[in-house]
């Protein structure tokens, strides 16, 4: 079902597509297969919901927001279920995903209300100037699959809680969680139109309606740069400001004076997490000389370990890639490295015992000795497939991290203050760890440098993303 002005709503032609659980090929259920003229219609009720909803008060929008929160954490283990069995994620990295997908719900009811204007020096004596901020509009955001919760909150919590109405678009692969997300929405009782669900087999002829619709003021995006690309340009024709979290290639460094046991613990939990498919997950371990054997065999162990299986099911720690054509990409990607002459630790291949041939599964997979000239140092791989680097040099491996067109998140190991601070000022990426495998949340900016995308979600300036700058000039 479509969610639009408050209603659950068939597709205007009827329409619905499966949703499949990747680990079994089972079908889940059904969503409505929204088209373009459905698209048209959310916009224009969250047009018409826009004065309502953007003149409440900020405690007002605080409150709805802070009543999302309270439900969503009432629901996360169904909510978690519900992803786990549809994306296919171990369930507690689901449970995991929820609380933090509540987070920003939760930081946006606070944030709502400190939104503060500026009284600013004027050249007159005679001359006061103030600045106040104004929600956008009509807000179109588009989210991916492999968060398929978290996106949909980190867009449309500071959306509305800056005054905006939203019409979200989500992932094909993911719309039950889509709809369990908004069923929160409706408890949580926003007046109609404010909030907008759209789930589509095809959504090209949806973003065609973003890009195009005078009512749309800002597109969110996240997802592939490729995508992210087009519709950029598309919106920009049409003069529509356009925020994107595209995807990444995150170097993980560690440096001589690190633990390399500690660092390859750290590497192999941040690498499979949620099956390597996150923007934010580290594509080129690049490991000093010196600590390489130790670090590979570290990991070695730990990927050995992984338990292939139904996210859903006590114990599993390798859920299935999202489809066939995934499998698809990363075993391509792993044989051509293995063709340039990288050496294949571990894993390597699809996962077929059992039951886990009626789903997409692979194996945690090691690749040593990777080059630049392989597929796999360049293109994202979103599969758990680590590629290891030996380095000597620490300003060369810095260079070679930054050597990339992506900028998201990198990584460094080192006990040593002065080299953290170096690597953490030298590395072109917005977000680092520095012996942390997880710098983000809700209260920290979240967004690439280069082509990794536009704009910061989450944190202080989330808000302000939704929100435009006006300023007065008065004579007194
Ligand atoms: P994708 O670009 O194929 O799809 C993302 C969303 O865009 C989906 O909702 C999809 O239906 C929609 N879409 C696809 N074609 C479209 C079109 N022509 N018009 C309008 N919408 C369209 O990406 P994906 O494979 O679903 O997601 C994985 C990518 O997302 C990776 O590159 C990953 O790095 C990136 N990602 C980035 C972040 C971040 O915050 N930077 C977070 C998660 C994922």
């Amino acid at each position: 079902m479509l969610f639009i002005n408050g209603s659950w709503k068939e597709a205007e032609n009827g329409k619905t597509f499966e949703s499949i659980n990747p680990a079994s090929g089972e079908v889940l259920g059904t969503a409505a297969d929204g088209s373009r003229r459905d698209s048209a219609e959310a916009v224009k009720a969250a047009a018409a919901a826009l004065p309502g909803w953007s003149e409440k008060t900020a405690y007002q929008r605080s409150a709805y927001l802070y009543k999302a929160w309270e439900i969503m954490m009432s629901r996360k283990e169904q909510l978690a279920r519900v992803m786990s069995l549809e994306q296919g994620k171990p369930f507690k990295a689901a449970l995991g995903e929820v609380v933090y997908a509540a987070d920003f719900l939760l930081w946006f009811a606070e944030e709502a209300k400190r939104l503060y204007g500026e009284i600013i020096q004027a050249p007159r004596p005679d001359q006061r100037f103030l600045v106040i901020h104004k929600p956008l509009g009509v807000v179109a955001a588009i989210t991916p699959w492999n968060y398929p919760i978290s996106m949909i909150t980190r867009k449309a919590a500071p959306a509305l809680a800056a005054g905006c109405t939203v019409v979200l678009k989500a992932a094909e692969t993911t719309p039950l969680c889509a709809l369990e997300t908004f069923k929160v929405f409706e408890e949580a009782g926003f007046p109609p139109g404010v909030v907008n669900l759209i789930t589509t087999s095809d959504p090209v002829p949806i973003g065609e309606e973003f890009v195009s619709n005078p009512l749309v003021k800002k597109i969110s995006f996240t997802g592939s740069t490729e995508v992210g690309r087009m519709l950029a340009s598309r919106a920009a024709g049409n003069m529509k400001k356009i925020a994107l979290e595209l995807g990444g290639h995150a170097p993980f460094i560690v440096l001589e004076d690190a633990d390399p046991v500690h660092a390859a613990k750290g590497a192999a939990m941040v690498k499979f997490l949620n099956m390597g498919q996150a923007c934010i997950s580290p594509n080129r371990m690049y490991v000093h000389r010196s600590l390489y054997k130790t670090f590979l065999e570290t990991f070695q162990a730990r990927a050995e370990k992984m338990k292939a299986g139904q996210g859903i099911v006590d114990g599993v720690s390798l859920g299935p890639l999202m489809n066939e054509e995934a499998l698809g990409r990363v075993d391509e990607q792993v044989r051509d490295a293995l063709a340039k002459g990288a050496r294949l630790l571990c894993g390597g291949k699809r996962l077929t015992e059992g039951n886990l041939a009626k789903g997409f599964f692979y194996a945690a997979t090691l690749l040593a000795d990777v080059t630049p000239e392989m597929r796999i140092y360049r293109e994202e791989t979103f599969g758990p497939v680590a590629a290891v680097i030996p380095f000597d040099d620490e300003d060369e491996v810095l260079a070679m991290a930054n050597d990339t067109v992506y900028g998201l998140a990198a990584y460094v190991y080192t006990n040593n203050l002065a080299k953290a601070f170096k690597f953490f000022e030298g590395l072109d990426f917005a977000i680092i760890g520095i012996n942390d495998i997880n710098p983000t949340a809700a209260a920290l900016p979240f967004g690439g440098m280069k082509e990794s995308g536009i704009g910061r979600e989450g944190a202080r300036e989330g808000i302000m993303e939704y929100l435009e700058r006006k300023s007065v000039g008065l004579s007194v």
